[in-house]
């Protein structure tokens, strides 16, 4: 099935922070002020571009909020504490070292959401319970062969 997005195969797309406005809202109201960068304990936050941008390869979400609440411009927003944080899920594409035939669970360690599934015995790719995943980036970082990539609901399904 082809990609119904201009973004690569395997590859991470540009990833807002949790909570950010859609689309061209967020790029308009983000000041590059890196208030939500100083704000976020797990350093998971960087400008690029100016603009705020979410980078797993740094480490996890946690959805605390700190980002939101200190964004003055309003790119952030979740003022009832109760809205989807953001619609990217974990997929894992062919280097996992289970495709392989390699035993490896280091993702599914690392899963908060018990989100993900490794076959028994390197039988295959780990697999991702796009349901429970949060997008949280936790599998990220610690895949050893960068299998593991946040992508939106269109590019998971391909
Ligand atoms: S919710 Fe918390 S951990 Fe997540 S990006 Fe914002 S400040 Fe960082
Ligand atoms: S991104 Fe999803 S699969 Fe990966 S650690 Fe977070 S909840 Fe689990």
């Amino acid at each position: 099935m082809s990609r119904p997005s201009s973004v690569p195969p395997g590859a991470t797309p540009v990833l807002r922070p949790p909570w950010a406005l859609a689309g061209g809202a967020f790029a308009n109201a983000c000041t590059g002020c890196v208030a939500c960068v100083d704000a976020c304990p797990e350093q998971v936050l960087v400008l690029r571009k100016g603009k705020a941008v979410f980078d797993p390869e740094r480490g996890e979400c946690t959805f605390c909020h700190a980002c939101v609440d200190a964004c003055v411009p309003g790119a952030l927003r979740d003022p009832e504490h109760a809205s989807a944080p953001w619609a990217h899920r974990a997929r894992v594409d062919d280097a996992c070292l289970g495709a392989q035939g390699v035993v490896c669970a280091s993702c599914r360690d690392a899963c908060p959401e018990s989100a993900i599934l490794i076959p028994p015995a390197a039988r295959g790719a780990a697999r991702i319970d796009a349901d429970a995943c949060s997008g949280c980036g936790a599998c990220v970082s610690v895949c050893p062969t960068h299998a593991i990539h946040l992508q939106l609901p269109q590019e998971t399904a391909a």
